[in-house]
């Protein structure tokens, strides 16, 4: 059984904005952030200068638990850019504060993800200047 791994090196990679400056600030610190709006309370997730609810530009910086259940998902064989490492497993991830952020599967065979399966946030410097969040199997509770 293969586990999925973490991409290493450099990545094809958005530049962080004004907006998600912070989120990307958040992960190095081992921090997953998210907004809030402080006028209606709407969390919204990507990163935006307004909230998607109200229009509201007061918008409060939360750390989430970082536990959520896997959305959906693929499992890619064949890569976009010969940057990635195959195979990999991108996924739509159910946040427990609310949002959902489209991130990667790790530590996890791909015939074992299923909807619902209960994730928990792993961070990993992939280069010296970008830290991606993935998402690996929450272990457990254990039983004393
Ligand atoms: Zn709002």
């Amino acid at each position: 059984m293969t586990l999925l791994e973490p991409q290493h090196g450099p990545l094809p990679h958005a530049a962080p904005t004004g907006a998600s400056a912070p989120f990307w600030a958040g992960c190095a610190e081992g921090e997953l952030r998210f907004q809030r709006c402080r006028d209606c309370a709407a969390v919204t997730f990507p990163p935006v200068e307004t909230c998607r609810e109200c229009l509201s530009g007061d918008l409060a910086w939360e750390v989430s638990s970082g536990r959520g259940t896997v959305y959906s998902w693929t499992v890619v064989h064949r890569p976009a850019t010969p940057a990635f490492a195959v195979p990999y497993a991108p996924a739509i991830v159910d946040v427990a504060e609310g949002f959902q952020l489209l991130s990667n599967l790790v530590d996890v065979a791909p015939e074992d993800i299923r909807a619902g399966l209960p994730v928990a946030v792993r961070f990993v410097a992939v280069t010296d200047s970008l830290t991606l969040p993935y998402f690996a199997p929450e272990a457990p509770e254990e039983t004393p």
